[in-house]
């Protein structure tokens, strides 16, 4: 099983699940050939998704992290080549907080704060 360790609580508890149809009809860029992957944690509840798009030979993916929680926080990787997605070969990273467009440090300043609550929830 592809299991990943999460990075909010550190467990290696980051299982694949499938997408329930009602969650994806609330996200407008997903159609049905995307390639999406979801995954969430068992022990704290942190999750993420990544749906990727290839359009005239750029590639395009988006993850979506802690879905559920508004505004949705989500940023967007453009590369050049399909190929499998490693940080160096993203030409571009944008940011979004909902429907705006923020900076890398406040995009994750945000994250970090969802993912310290979380934590704290779950040590409790
Ligand atoms: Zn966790």
């Amino acid at each position: 099983m592809d299991r990943l360790q999460c990075k909010a609580c550190g467990s290696h508890s980051m299982l694949p699940m499938d997408l329930e149809a009602d969650e994806s009809d609330e996200l407008d860029f997903m159609t049905d050939e995307h390639e999406a992957r979801f995954f969430t944690c068992h022990v704290c509840g942190d999750n993420w998704l990544s749906v990727r798009r290839v359009e005239a030979g750029d590639c395009r993916i988006t993850f979506v992290h802690q879905m559920g929680l508004q505004p949705l926080l989500k940023r967007t990787a453009t590369m050049t080549t399909s190929i499998v997605l490693n940080e160096d070969t993203v030409d571009r990273w944008d940011y979004f907080l909902g429907d705006a467009e923020v900076g890398e440090g406040r995009w994750r300043d945000t994250l970090d704060e969802r993912r310290r609550v979380l934590r704290s929830i779950c040590t409790n």
